[in-house]
């Protein structure tokens, strides 16, 4: 019987980790804000609710959290100027624009994000942060919040990735491709699986780590999955049940009840791989204000 391996805990000792970091940067530095714009345009309630646990969780680590938010109407033009704007800005320090884009024009999404400045962008979704680490240039670039939320959970499992087998079920860009280049970079072996891969449950048979995105709820099922190995569940899907005032609950691509009977660790939905996304903007960011607040000093010491 696997452990439960609860994002809801590590994520809340990562948050108060940071808490402490900031309190202790502005000892010495007591100008030091770390702040975050997050962009929406429309009004998907979806986004709302992630927006609004973005904003609470920044502001209880002490950094400050603008949400700017564009009516439906907002063309591609008027979206650059913001955006172009908010790179500008010194006291922002992190920008992610909401996706799905929820507008009546035409916006192409990735003309939007590569737009944000890469060192600003703490969804690490652009091109530039995206193609170094491909090529495993990760202490230059930005990690994207989930894939790296990920990491830190089989992290926290005590197993050892380099040399392990690693299964990666889906290949978008937000979780399935940066997944498996974080756990290359990190040593292990990794298969990407996506809509066309022949025979799934086999090649999943085969994961010591299996991480799974795809969007389809339970999908995996405990037959798929080695004796043993480390189950991370990105997904996030709402189905019908009658026994909740709601009408609905929220499953994750892994058939839980059945697979934690067979792998040694597994995430359960919610309260797994979700609170860690939050938990790693929070983190891209302060990350992002230190840099600055570095680099500031070393130009004040030039001039002295
Ligand atoms: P996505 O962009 O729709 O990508 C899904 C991937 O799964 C694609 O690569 C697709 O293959 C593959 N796929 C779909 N159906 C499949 C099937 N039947 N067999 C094999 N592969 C299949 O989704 P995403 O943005 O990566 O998100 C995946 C899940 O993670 C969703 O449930 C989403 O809500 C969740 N998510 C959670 C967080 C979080 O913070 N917890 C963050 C982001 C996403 P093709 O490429 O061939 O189409």
């Amino acid at each position: 019987m696997a452990q439960v391996l609860s994002g809801k805990e590590v994520s809340g000792e990562l948050r108060n980790a940071i808490k402490e970091e900031i309190a202790a940067i502005r000892q010495t530095s007591p100008d030091f804000n770390p702040g975050l714009a997050i962009v929406q345009v429309g009004g998907r309630e979806d986004s709302n609710v992630y927006i609004r646990m973005k904003c609470k969780a920044a502001e209880e680590v002490g950094m400050t959290a603008t949400h700017v938010k564009l009516p439906q109407t907002t063309t591609e033009q008027e979206l650059l100027q913001v955006v172009q704007k908010l790179n500008s800005d010194v006291k922002t320090h992190g920008i992610i624009v909401q996706l799905p884009l929820d507008s009546s024009n035409e916006i192409n999404t990735d003309l939007i994000i590569n737009s944000i400045a890469p060192q600003k962008d703490v969804d690490g979704l652009n091109g530039e942060n995206a193609a170094m680490l491909s090529r495993g240039d990760m202490s230059n670039c930005i990690l994207p919040c989930t894939p790296r939320g990920c990491l830190e959970l089989i992290r926290k499992t005590g197993t050892e990735i380099k040399g392990k087998r690693a299964v990666v079920l889906g290949r978008s860009k937000i979780v399935g491709s940066p997944m498996a280049n974080l756990l290359t970079w990190n040593h292990a072996t990794v298969t990407i699986c996506h809509s066309r891969t022949i025979d799934l449950p086999s090649v999943c048979k085969e994961a010591d780590i299996l991480v799974a995105a795809v969007g389809r709820p339970e999908m995996v099922k405990a037959d798929w999955i080695k004796p043993g190995a480390v189950v991370i569940d990105c997904g996030i899907n709402s189905i019908p049940d009658a026994s909740k005032k709601s009408g609905q609950r929220l499953v994750g691509d892994v058939a839980y009840s059945e697979c934690k009977e067979v792998a040694s660790w597994i995430t359960p939905v919610p309260g797994g791989v979700g609170p860690m996304t939050v938990a790693m903007l929070i983190r891209n960011t302060v990350d992002g204000a230190k840099r600055e607040l570095e680099a500031a000093k070393v130009k004040t010491w030039n001039l002295s």
